[in-house]
């Protein structure tokens, strides 16, 4: 109405807008675990350990033996936007899991975070944030690595609250980030833990770091998070073409599932959920397994950087290949090749 005397148009203050792209980046507690277990594993940690209380609502605890922040550089970390992870202005050269500088700013705005950290050569340092505002940097007593707890999630946005689901289904949402994380990382040790009860708490996961060559140690940390009869009946992949490496466990069709709860798809050691890949794998396995039932797999998809955009969205699930045609003939046509093998090793080995 133009009648009307105009609004006036102010700048929003930095904790709002800090909470607002929060929005994107934390939907529930398994996204802060996500970003959380990302950054110790761009740490170089070896082992993680994850606490979490009532399905992360109230506690995430995020335990590494990583690189460490030094003290100076805490208050840093926790500004948005920034980041020691990209190289100049290079999106498309992104070799770690984080590189927006956005999910410590996020988390922070979102909940109560305290960041402890020691990096070698330097003092063992603690930050807290409450209510989006950042203390002091104060001496810590800590070993190694890196300490990020975030306390009462979503407390300062009761409508988010409101939206996130009973503790079983939060903390199940948590599981399966973890678990897709350790199977993208099999040297790495990790153990996740409900505390919600006090004391040592209740182990839901553990996969100790997995040694021997890069196969051996994924097929070891595949059993360990799927199943050892997944392992055992599924035809191991690899397969490379243009330049685009396709490797991983298949299941055979025999060991499918009703429920698509068995399939993990990484692009370049990145978890995603993508519906062109897994639309790939359904059209692989057409021919030699109902509609109704799902392929069980493990996949990884590795190609050059400049191939794949890991930058469609802010929680990173999704991916956009330069040759979608490329990676899902690559796809189709390697698991389809491999099933026929088996079919036909299986029937010249039966009775064996
Ligand atoms: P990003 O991961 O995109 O860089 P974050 O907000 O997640 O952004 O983290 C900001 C910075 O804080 C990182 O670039 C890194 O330098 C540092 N950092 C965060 N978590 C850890 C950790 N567990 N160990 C060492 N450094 C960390
Ligand atoms: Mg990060």
């Amino acid at each position: 109405n133009m009648m009307q005397n105009p609004r006036v148009i102010r700048q929003l203050d930095e904790a709002l807008i800090n909470r607002i792209a929060a929005g994107e980046v934390v939907e529930r507690p398994a996204s802060a675990v996500k970003e959380l277990v990302e950054n110790a594993i761009d740490a170089g940690a070896g082992r993680i350990r994850i606490d979490i209380a009532d399905g992360g609502k109230t506690l995430i605890r995020i335990t590494d033996d990583g690189c460490g922040i030094p003290p100076a550089d805490l208050p840093v970390a926790l500004a948005r936007h920034a980041t020691s992870k990209l190289d100049g202005s290079d999106l498309l050269n992104i070799h770690s899991f984080g590189f927006r500088g956005e999910a410590l700013a996020s988390l922070a705005a979102v909940g109560r975070l305290e960041l402890t950290s020691r990096a070698a050569g330097h003092e063992a340092a603690r930050i807290r944030v409450n209510g989006g505002r950042a203390g002091e940097v104060e001496p810590a007593a800590l070993r190694e690595g890196t300490v990020v707890e975030l306390r009462d999630l979503f407390h300062a946005t009761p409508a988010r609250l409101k939206f996130l689901r009973t503790e079983r289904a939060e903390s199940q949402a948590i599981s399966d980030v973890v678990k897709r994380l350790a199977m993208a990382e099999p040297a790495v040790g990790f153990i996740l833990r409900d505390i919600s009860g006090g004391g040592e708490g209740r182990l839901i996961l553990r996969a100790d770091s997995e040694g021997g060559d890069l196969f051996d140690a994924l097929g070891a940390r595949l059993a360990r998070i799927m199943g050892r009869d997944f392992i055992d009946n599924a035809l191991g992949i690899d397969a490379t073409r243009e330049g685009i490496r396709l490797h991983g466990y298949a299941a055979l069709p025999t060991y499918s599932r009703g429920a698509a709860v068995a399939q993990f798809l990484f692009v370049n050691g990145r978890p995603v959920k993508d519906r062109a890949l897994t639309g790939a794998l359904r059209a692989a396995y057409q021919d030699v397994l109902s509609r109704d039932r799902h392929p069980a797999a493990a996949l990884f998809i590795d190609c050059p950087t400049d191939l794949v955009d890991v930058n469609v969205h802010p929680a990173k699930a999704e991916v956009r290949f330069r040759e979608p045609g490329v990676v899902r003939g690559l796809i189709v046509t390697a698991l389809r090749h491999g099933l026929a093998g088996a079919g036909h090793r299986a029937s010249t080995t039966v009775g064996a």
